[in-house]
């Protein structure tokens, strides 16, 4: 059987299998009952701007050298992860079971509810809000939601920006959602509405 025909050979546990795993310990159980009904996408770079490197990684680990660059102490101390993480060149990060709950969104609301990360999946895009994404980036978003979508009641897709308004602006107007609602031949009500699309 193909892996297309058999979503289980993909999965394990909340992991997927087609992506490096680095386990975080940057998450919790998400509520009884949660519907995963959410996807987030977010970008990130560490520092800011600086692409390849392995500081996004550390932070989601908590191994980050706070002292290794002057932004970091600008968030020394911060727990976070997120479940996903495409680098420039496509290449996908796991740090924590989409059965989990990762620390990517904070103070959160969308579709009329609030706390995105109890019933969410967080995509980090290795990139900078404002600035364009890579070919191989929407690839493999391309790639991995349908496969979401087959393990997990995936109804949505928006971004940090439009979950916490006026608190982030991530993955900023440099992202194109109708690129990405094309290549996942989703309905556009799965999307931010255009008004909130930049
Ligand atoms: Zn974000």
């Amino acid at each position: 059987m193909s892996e297309a025909g058999d979503p289980s050979a993909l999965w394990h546990d909340g992991w997927y299998r087609p992506a490096r795993a680095l386990p975080s310990p940057n998450f919790g159980p998400r509520p009884v009952g949660a519907q995963i009904d959410l996807v987030v996408l977010h970008s990130i770079s560490l520092p800011p701007g600086e692409y390849g490197g392995d500081a996004v990684q550390q932070l989601f680990t908590n191994q980050l050298d706070w002292e290794a660059h002057p932004y970091f102490q600008t968030i020394r101390g911060i727990e976070v992860s997120a479940h996903f993480y495409v680098r420039r060149d496509g290449a996908l990060w796991q740090f924590v079971s989409c059965d989990a709950r990762a620390w990517h969104a904070g103070a959160s609301s969308w579709r009329g509810r609030d706390n995105c990360n109890d019933d969410s999946i967080g995509i980090e895009l290795e990139g900078l809000e404002g600035l364009l994404f890579e070919d191989a980036q929407y690839a493999t978003l391309a790639d991995l939601c349908p496969h979401l979508a087959q393990q997990y009641p995936i109804a949505f897709v928006a971004g940090h920006e439009h979950i916490a308004p006026g608190r982030k602006e991530d993955p900023g107007p440099g992202f194109d959602w109708a690129r990405l609602r094309n290549e996942l031949g989703w309905e556009a009500a799965r999307f931010p509405p255009p008004t909130a699309q930049r």
